[in-house]
């Protein structure tokens, strides 16, 4: 309506122009000519009258003519200029659209009602391979991207019902066979396409490429069933916890139960306990030290600690991990393993290291240890220590006379006769053979004369037993020397209390001698 309305415009305005024109002229001639001849009577005044009066309305109608177009032609002017700007802009849309549509990452194509391509973008000839040429006006790209018949059959079905508005398609996912022969998985969100009329003229269709986003996330699936597998039979507990006081568990593998006796869920986020609460007391320092220096060092962390286990067991755990920033917060990830059997074991052979397996007193290597250490702490505190060197008399005729098992008998009972007849304080070990040495803190070299004096009378008062029924009478011979005024060093010491003892032997055996003072040893 307004279109028709717009065409007879300037035919109607024209014949108003024609109008105004001619009764204006017609009013001009016929007032004028009357006036002119009431006027002028005069035939000759009125004839130049005429003349003039002629003049003036050529002169007034070709101005009024000389607006008129001149309105006209400003306005088709601006009319020209407006349609040429609104033509530009337009075309401007349409090339951005295009390079829009052109450019874009993903495959966009439109179709006509019959599933012909009508569009189809630089990502759809990307990832499909055929070209622009190829499949535009054709169907063809049907049969060549689902080759196999039922499946494109299914698909096309799916197709019309879109261009027939049947509903639009979003995260429709079809696979879809490129020109190199490879699949490749397409999300579509597709729908109908109208005119202004609202006429149906197709569809445009937006593809996803989601094969490699797919296969990712079938690799990331695989992992995780992998992870959870490995983690599930772990011999220890897997972790990830917060860096915080509780050390809070955000996970922990199910390994949780066999360590801790709780499960799972008890543990995580201390739904029932905190893993601190885990932990022996005293120890969570030590593992703050051990987690905030490696965080520092930017390395992981090892510590070894006891926990106590839901059924009151203390187990000893090593715990491997290393801190990993997640959403900017600080969390441990690592795992916990069961070292009890390997601590327990660890213990024996230490003890083993330091113990006389037949006795089971201290052996040599660790008495001299000792000593060291009682005579640095004697120094430090300037406190008295006293060294027995006890030596069996004439053990070897035991040997000879019932035999060496009899021999070991009485050397484990005689030793633990000697242990159990000193203080808790004092240590004694065996140095070899049937020689033992007993260490005596903040013992003078009286104290220490009166204890080995007790020792030799015990054994000599005391029939040790063979280990068949039967008893040997034994005796002993001591040497005693006195830190400092013997040595200050335990080689010395041991020196100055072998000798007494050979003294002990040579003046005739179950006897205690002390070593000789300085003075002593010079003037005998
Ligand atoms: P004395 O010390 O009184 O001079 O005479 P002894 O017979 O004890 O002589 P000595 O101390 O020199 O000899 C120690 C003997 O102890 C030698 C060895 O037969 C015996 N002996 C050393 N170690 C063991 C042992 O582990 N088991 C047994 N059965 N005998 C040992
Ligand atoms: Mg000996
Ligand atoms: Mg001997």
């Amino acid at each position: 309506m307004d279109k028709l309305k717009g065409r007879h415009t300037p035919l109607r305005r024209s014949l108003w122009v024609v109008g105004v024109y001619l009764l204006a002229g017609w009013l001009w001639i016929t007032f004028s000519d009357y006036l002119a001849g009431q006027w002028f009577p005069d035939p000759e005044a009125l004839s130049r009258v005429q003349t003039y009066k002629g003049a003036l309305f050529v002169l007034v109608t070709a101005l009024v003519l000389f607006l008129v177009l001149m309105r006209q032609f400003n306005r088709d002017r601006s009319m020209l200029s407006l349609h040429h700007h609104q033509r530009e802009e337009i075309r401007a849309l349409n090339q951005f659209r295009e390079s829009v549509i052109e450019r874009a990452n993903v495959w966009i194509n439109v179709l006509d009602p019959e599933g012909r391509v009508v569009l189809w973008n630089a990502a759809a000839e990307e990832i499909s391979g055929y070209r622009r040429d190829e499949v535009i006006g054709s169907d063809r790209i049907w049969q060549w991207l689902y080759p196999d018949g039922d499946n494109r059959a299914r698909i096309r079905e799916r197709a019309s019902d879109i261009i027939r508005d049947k509903g639009e398609a979003v995260g429709y996912e079809t696979r879809i066979t490129s020109r190199d022969g490879c699949e490749r998985l397409i999300s579509w969100n597709a729908r109908s396409l109208r005119d202004d009329d609202g006429e149906i003229v197709g569809s445009i269709a937006i593809g996803h490429d989601i094969t490699d986003i797919r296969n990712a996330e079938i690799t990331i699936r695989q992992r995780e069933r992998q992870l959870s597998t490995l983690m599930d039979n772990l011999p220890g507990m897997a972790y990830r916890c917060l860096y915080d006081e509780h050390w809070t568990m955000l996970f922990v593998s199910s390994g949780c139960r066999d360590l801790t006796g709780y499960e799972p869920d008890e543990l995580v986020n201390n739904q029932r306990i905190s893993y601190a609460e885990l932990i022996a007391d005293g120890s969570n320092d030590a593992i703050l030290r051990a987690v905030e220096s490696a965080i520092g060092n930017a390395e992981p962390f090892s510590v070894e600690y006891t926990i106590v286990r839901n059924d009151g067991r203390s187990i000893w755990v090593w715990e491997r991990g290393r801190a990993v920033e997640d959403n900017g917060d600080l969390v441990l990830e690592g795992i916990i393993l069961d070292i009890s059997d390997r601590k327990a074991l660890e213990d024996e052979l230490s003890e083993l290291a330091i113990r006389d397996p037949l006795t089971g007193l201290f052996n040599r290597r660790e008495m001299t240890r000792l000593l060291d250490e009682e005579i640095a702490r004697a120094e430090r505190y300037g406190r008295a220590l006293s060294l027995l060197w006890i030596d069996f008399d004439h053990f070897k005729t035991i040997n000879d006379d019932y035999g060496h098992a009899a021999g070991d008998s009485v050397l484990k009972v005689t030793s633990a006769l000697l242990a159990g007849s000193v203080r808790s304080v004092d240590v004694i070990g065996r140095f070899g053979g049937e020689e033992f040495v007993i260490l005596l803190p903040e013992m003078d070299r009286f104290e220490a004369r009166d204890t080995a004096e007790r020792l030799r009378s015990l054994i000599s008062n005391t029939p040790q037993p063979l280990g068949d029924g039967r008893t040997v009478p034994l005796t002993i011979s001591v040497g005693i020397s006195v830190f400092p005024d013997n040595g200050t060093d335990s080689r010395a010491l041991c020196a100055a209390a072998d000798r007494a003892m050979y003294q002990a032997k040579s003046s005739g055996r179950n006897r205690v001698v002390l070593a000789p003072l300085a003075q002593e040893a010079h003037n005998p």
